[in-house]
């Protein structure tokens, strides 16, 4: 799975109507990005998430579904995504060895590069092939995004797909 789809599905639906969050707390951040988080870090981190789910629902009109809430307008999602990119500008150094090396330079810190490493691998995603199979899952309840691995794939995974036949059959015969 790409980095920015793992990114986007650090939040899913919990099954009793609400969502489950793996970014919920500094220790969740810390064990999903293996960095030294704190709470600051935290709450710019899960605006970028928000950020990126709001461009993947924008790229494949996902609807309303139990996340929606937390969605920002594309101009604003674009802005966040942008800002976190840019979190770790570097330079070219020249060395003076023979041979001449050119070593690329930054002063960013670990939170820093976490961001700018997240807002990049969801932009070169959102302009590579795999967009164009990016899906939203329209199973119920299920918030998960996915790029479909054959053409017949409809589902996140199959038990998305059993639920939605359970929840079909159980409408068609009340
Ligand atoms: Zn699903």
């Amino acid at each position: 799975m790409s980095r920015a789809l793992e990114f986007a599905s650090t939040v899913r639906h919990d099954g009793h109507g609400g969502l489950a969050d793996d970014l919920a707390t500094v220790d969740g951040l810390a064990a999903w990005a293996r960095v030294d988080a704190n709470e600051e870090l935290r709450l710019r981190v899960v605006e970028l998430r928000w950020a990126v789910r709001s461009l993947f629902a924008h790229a494949v009109d996902a609807g309303e579904r139990i996340d929606t809430p937390h969605l920002m307008p594309l101009d604003e999602a674009l802005r966040v995504v942008n800002a976190a990119a840019a979190q770790v500008p570097r330079a070219a150094r020249l060395e003076w060895e023979e041979p001449l090396r050119l070593r690329y330079v930054d002063s960013a810190t670990e939170g820093e590069r976490l961001l700018a490493d997240l807002a990049t691998s969801a932009i070169e995603f959102l302009v590579s092939g795999e967009r164009a199979e990016l899906r939203a899952c329209p199973a119920p309840r299920c918030i998960r995004y996915f790029v479909k691995a054959h053409p017949q794939q409809q589902w996140c995974k199959p038990s998305c797909g059993n639920r939605a036949r359970v929840s079909r059959h159980y409408r068609k015969t009340r």
